[in-house]
Formats: structure tokens, sequence, C-alpha cells
């Protein structure tokens, strides 16, 4: 059994090991501990003789080392900032994230003789820090506990009670849940967690969401970093009720598709700046019973087109998928030009970001060196394309958003005319690492997300 604890200076994560590790009868590492044995000296004299990024690699071999560990782990506020390090802690064991108020853990590490690791008055330091490594938290962890006012024993008997699959629902809460989970046909899915108390859950969220690659990739991933968990598929016609059966479920992250992306910000408890900036959330994370949404697909677009920075871009169609292309093209600085078959819709999408607007038809009118295409045509089993290779120039960057089939239409005719082409494939491979990253903390490459939809 490996059991982790992260979360902030100050929030028990010591004295709540010691505790646990004593009534598992398993060890206790203290991370920070065993830095110091390895380097010889006390944290700020590491910090003040070496700096923060030598700290930053002695813990990142304590560790490594730890990988495969069994006992109780304690670790330094930052560690989790590192994904390599989430990766080695989550192998095979189980993250508690021990979580408490700025001003609770600012009283409570008063006085402490380890350096700042800002120049900002400590209490502002908690809070700016806590912000910054908000997402790092939540990511890495498979539950969260609140310890406020709590005691070491008590968080300590919280944590062993969820070890043991003993904090679960009331009796009508378990009713509702498997009712849901029989009308959703996820039946295996109630018998998996029944005969296993420790297993999480992710899933997609969309009507229809059958055709998607996401449950493949994510239970490869999990498999490949030893993490136990279960992806499945939600598809029910209403998002309010798929939250709900999440929120029943030991669910710890969500992908959200077609049509809930904007439907479901109204179900979450939180949503980050760019996710209401684009007013679509493709990514859910919960914790400690709380729905946090973001947006990756933007960042699907920015990565393959990170090259052509400050170019002039057309986006084609208005809807979901070209709001958040257009939040990425305006984010890398293009002056962009949004074309739909609907102007109303192409002049409210190119308003909110300050863009040029027309029709479908006045593509040939504007000078383009990138065109993102982000309507469904040329999706199987359509063979059209809204453009032909007379229509577009040698050099110019090509990106279909559409990726069934993986070569379509539109990036047949762009190949033809010379274009550089990126297929919507690497839209959902970049998105995919972001998303992963955001519900486990984890850092995946692009090259292995490609190789595990392989
Ligand atoms: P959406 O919100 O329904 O928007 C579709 C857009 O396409 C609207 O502007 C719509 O115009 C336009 N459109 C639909 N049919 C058209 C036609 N026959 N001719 C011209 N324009 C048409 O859908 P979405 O979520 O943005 O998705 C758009 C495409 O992006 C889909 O093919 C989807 O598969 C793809 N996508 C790919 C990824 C990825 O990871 N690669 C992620 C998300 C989406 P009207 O307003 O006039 O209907």
């Amino acid at each position: 059994m490996k059991v982790v604890l992260v979360g902030f200076r100050g929030t028990g994560k010591t004295s709540v090991g010691r505790i646990l590790a004593n009534r598992l009868r398993v060890p206790f590492y203290d991370t920070d501990a065993l830095v110091e044995r390895r380097a010889g000296m006390p944290i700020p004299e590491i910090f003040r003789q070496y700096g923060e990024a030598h700290f930053r690699a002695l813990e990142r071999e304590v560790i490594a080392s730890l990988r495969t560990a069994e006992g109780v782990i304690g670790t330094g506020g930052g560690a989790v900032c590192d994904p390599a390090n989430v990766a080695d802690l989550r192998r095979h064991g189980t993250v508690f994230l021990l979580s408490a108020a700025p001003e609770v853990i600012h009283e409570r590490i008063a006085g402490s003789d380890r350096p700042g690791l800002t120049d900002l008055p400590p209490a502002e330091e908690v809070r700016t820090l806590l912000a910054q490594r908000k997402n790092a938290y939540l990511g890495a962890a498979d539950a969260c506990i609140y310890t406020g006012t709590r005691t070491p024993a008590g968080v300590a008997e919280t944590i062993l009670r969820q070890i043991r699959g003993e904090a679960g629902l009331f009796p009508a809460e378990r009713r509702e849940r498997d009712g849901l989970l029989g009308k959703f046909g996820l039946e295996t899915v109630r018998e998996m967690i029944e005969r296993d108390p420790g297993l999480l859950v992710c899933g997609i969220a969309g009507n229809p969401c059958a055709h998607s690659k996401s449950p493949l990739l994510y239970n490869r991933l999990f498999a490949h970093f030893g993490m136990h968990y279960h992806y499945t598929r939600f598809e029910w016609p209403d998002a309010g009720v798929i939250v709900r059966l999440a929120n029943l479920l030991p669910t710890k992250g969500l992908s959200v598709t077609i049509p809930f992306k904007t439907d479901v910000m109204g179900h979450l408890d939180e949503t980050d700046d760019h996710a209401a900036a684009i007013g679509a959330v493709n990514t859910v994370v919960r914790c400690g019973g709380r729905m946090y949404g973001h947006n990756t697909d933007w960042l699907g677009v920015r990565a393959p087109l990170a090259h052509r920075q400050g170019a002039r871009a057309v986006v084609l169609g208005a809807g979901g998928a070209a709001a958040a292309a257009v939040y990425a093209l305006v984010s890398l600085d293009m002056d962009v030009t949004v074309l739909s078959r609907t102007p109303d819709a192409a002049q409210r999408l190119a308003e909110r970001f300050g863009c040029l607007w027309g029709r479908l038809e006045e593509f040939k009118g504007v000078d383009a060196d990138v065109v993102v295409h982000a309507t469904p045509v040329g999706m199987e089993p359509d063979t059209r394309s809204l453009l032909a290779p007379g229509d577009l120039e040698r050099g110019t960057t090509v990106f279909d958003l559409v990726y069934t089939p993986p070569e379509t239409p539109l990036i047949r005719a762009a190949r033809e005319a010379g274009c550089e082409t990126i297929p919507g494939t690497e839209m959902f491979v970049h998105q995919a690492t972001e998303q992963f990253r955001l519900i486990t903390g984890i850092a995946v490459s692009p090259a292995l997300v490609r190789e595990m939809l392989a």
C-alpha cells in the first residue's frame, strides 16, 4: 500500500502522515527529512547555500527513489508542481490533498525557520502560492480533505475510512446512483466500484459520444502510469443529470463534448478565465466534492500553430470549436477574420475578440497565411470541402479541425495547392495532453498520446 499526502506547508502532512503510518503499521517517509539527510544539512541551509533549484533537484531524486515504496509518504508543499514527481507519487498509490484556508496556513506556519519562496510578506506569499499551485494540487490528488480546524488524528481517521472504502454514500444516494447507472447502461461501472472501493472514475460527457477516442486513450494512459482509474462514457441528453451522476461516483474528471460544452458551465462550482472567455468548458476536474471547469480546446489549436505567431488568419465557422480557435489565434497575436455561412454568428464571435468577420464566399478576398476550418463539412461520411485547391495559395498553413477521416477532403486540397497542412488529430492530441495534466497532474508528451491512440 502506498498513501501519499500532498498540500501546502502547514496543512498537517507530517503529523497526519505519522499517525496514518502508525495505524496502518507501515513506514512513514517525509520527503523533506529525506532531502535534509541526503544533503547533510537543514532545508534553510540548502536554500542559503545552493538556492531553491538545488532543493527541488534533491526533492526530485528522493521522490523518484520512493516510486515503488510501500508506506505513507508526506511531501513538501511544492513537490506536485513538478509533474514528474506526480507521476512517481501516483504510481500504484493513492494521493490525498490536505487543504486549508490561506489564513489558517499562515497562522500555522508563523515563526517557522523555513525560507520564503518569494519576496512577498508571509501572508501574501501563502495566498499567491496557493493560487499559483491550485491546478497542480487539484490535479495531483485522488481526494481532497479540508483540514481547517480538525485535529491530525481526525484527518487521519477520515483518510483511513476512505482507504477502507467505509466513506460511502447514504442509502438514498446509492439507490439514485444505481438507478442512473442503469439508465446510462453503465452496470459494469457499478460492478467495478463495488468490487473495488479504491477505484476512481473519469469519463466523457456527451450526446452522442460513442465515437470518442478518449476512453481508449485514457485507459491506456492510466495503465501506463500505474493509476487505479477507469474511464467510461456518460452518454445522456441532459448535462445536469450527467454531472449529478458524476457527483455520486468517485469521479476525478470529465472530458466534455458536443452538445454540452456551454450547458455544463451552469452545473460547475468554478470556471477558469480561459473557459469563461471562450464560453465553453471541455474539461472538468472534480476534487473535494467541487467541480472546476477548464477549456483545453484552445490550447489544442494554439500548440500546432505556435510557429505562425503574428500571422493573418481566417477561421471558417462560428460555433464552439471556432470560438476556441479564435481565442487561440488572438493569443498568438494573429489578425483574425471569422467567416461563416451565418453572418450574424460570425459577427457575434468576431466582435467578442475584436476581429473582422464576413461570409464564407468572401474567403477569396481575405489575405491569409493561416486557415483554420471549424465546421463539420468533410467529416465522415461527408466528402465535401469548403475550399478547392484553386482557392488556396502555396505556403499557407491549413489546419482542419475535423479529424474523421484522418485525411479530409480539405487537407487533400491544401496539400495539392502546396500548403502546410495540420490534421484535426493534432488538436485532439494537444488538447488531450493538457486535459490529462489538469485531471491527473501528470505531464504527457504529444508523442506518447499519439502512440497511445495508434
Ligand atoms: P458547432 O458549435 O455546431 O458549430 C458548427 C459551425 O459550422 C457553425 O458555425 C455552423 O454554421 C457551421 N456549419 C455547419 N454545417 C455547415 C455547412 N454545411 N456549411 C458551412 N458551415 C457549416 O460545432 P463545433 O463544436 O464548433 O465543431 C465544428 C467542427 O470541429 C466539427 O467537425 C468537430 O468535429 C470539430 N472539432 C474537432 C475537435 C478536435 O479535437 N479536432 C474538437 C472540437 C471540434 P451555422 O451557424 O450556420 O449552422
